[in-house]
């Protein structure tokens, strides 16, 4: 899952983002062996999720197979297809992290050919009702401990709303995961850890902040970068302040550095949504001056209005009307607690909510 909330200005129709053009019956080669297909996705601000093909001996790994749902199984199967290749030779699930039009088809793909499995170690769907690992070990023991999406927000707020019968529906898979057919990866891939699959030995880069979670994998032999989330083309991924970790952005900023290190070495990303690119490491430092304007905005929000402000009141400064709710709180947050951890503002709490406010 994304945002696109970072967008302002009128409310005249502007043409769609890349990442929000619906799905098309496209496939496109990005490299021998290495297929685009597009699967339909009903989530606010995003139109499809791209499931990469990639092609060997043994049949085809799949990336990021859409979500959990019948019509889509069946536009995978469909893709399939058209490219020629049965369900049954798809042998690897990559999931580059825990949101579900990412990992929604691979326990369906599992069932029918035996896959494995592949995420980064840490991989965790929030309904797995045991302790999740913490990225952060250090500070584990100043975190507030780990919460669901329905309950409330540690800075007094309500939260994202989530409409009752989901909620239902979310608690339920809580206690009984089985229903929710969530994945169970087979590999659990630790960072710069090597992995084999489409005639590549592919490098896990493990890039936390849009989730704990977040698996890139890098073949250093043709330059692709299989990026997920992490650095999408056109819009700017939702940073939660909600991940189990003292500083999220600042992970987040530290996971951009990672990737935009290997330089020209990235000859080709492939995010999840929107058109494959080739600048990689411009694209992940356009990212981070985007949130280094925001922390701005925050500083200067917070000098106009001269108290202690809520992270609703910092919310609307950042974000327009229509992008106001719990996922744009949850960035907020995200930001001032980077902003309070780097002693420039203090955090007080007063009836349950916190308030900032600039040091001195
Ligand atoms: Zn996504
Ligand atoms: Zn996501």
């Amino acid at each position: 899952m994304s945002s696109t909330a970072h967008q302002h200005g009128s409310e005249a129709p502007r043409p769609l983002k890349e990442e929000q053009r619906p799905a098309t019956e496209q496939i496109d080669e990005l490299a021998p062996g290495v297929l685009r297909t597009q699967l339909p996705i009903d989530i606010p601000g995003l139109g499809h999720v791209n499931m990469y093909v990639l092609e060997d001996e043994r049949g085809v790994a799949v990336v990021d197979p859409g979500l959990p749902n019948k019509s889509s199984y069946a536009q995978i199967a469909k893709h399939l297809r058209t490219i020629g290749v049965p369900i049954k030779r798809v042998h690897t699930v990559i999931v580059t992290h825990s949101h579900p039009d990412h990992f929604g088809g691979a326990h369906w793909i599992q069932s029918q050919s035996g896959a494995d499995i592949v995420t980064h170690e840490r991989f965790r769907v929030i309904w797995d009702p045991t302790e999740p690992p913490d990225i952060d070990v250090e500070s584990a023991a100043e975190l507030p401990p780990a919460r669901k999406p329905w309950e409330p927000t540690p800075w007094g707020g309500p939260g994202i709303q989530i409409p009752w019968k989901r909620r239902t529906r979310y608690k339920l898979m809580s206690r009984m995961p089985k229903l929710m057919r969530l994945p169970r990866p087979t590999v659990r891939l630790a960072d710069a850890e090597r992995y084999s699959f489409a005639r590549r030995e592919w490098v896990a880069v493990h890039t936390p902040g849009h989730t704990a979670d977040h698996l890139c994998l890098f073949d250093p032999e043709t330059g692709l970068m299989l990026c997920g989330d992490h650095v999408l083309p056109t819009i700017t991924p939702h940073i939660s302040g909600l991940i189990r970790a003292l500083d999220p952005l600042n992970l987040f900023f530290e996971s951009l550095d990672k990737v935009a290190a290997f330089g020209d070495e990235v000859k080709l990303a492939l995010p999840a949504h929107g058109n494959p690119f080739t600048d990689l490491a411009g694209r992940a430092k356009e990212i981070k001056e985007h949130h280094h304007g925001r922390l701005q905005r925050l500083r200067d929000a917070a000098d106009d209005l001269g108290r202690p402000a809520t992270v609703m009141d910092m919310s609307r400064y950042l974000f327009s009307p229509r992008a106001q709710g719990g996922m744009a709180d949850s960035e907020t947050f995200a930001h001032l607690e980077h902003l309070r951890l780097s002693g420039e503002f203090t955090r007080i709490e007063t009836d349950g909510e916190y308030r900032y406010v600039p040091v001195g």
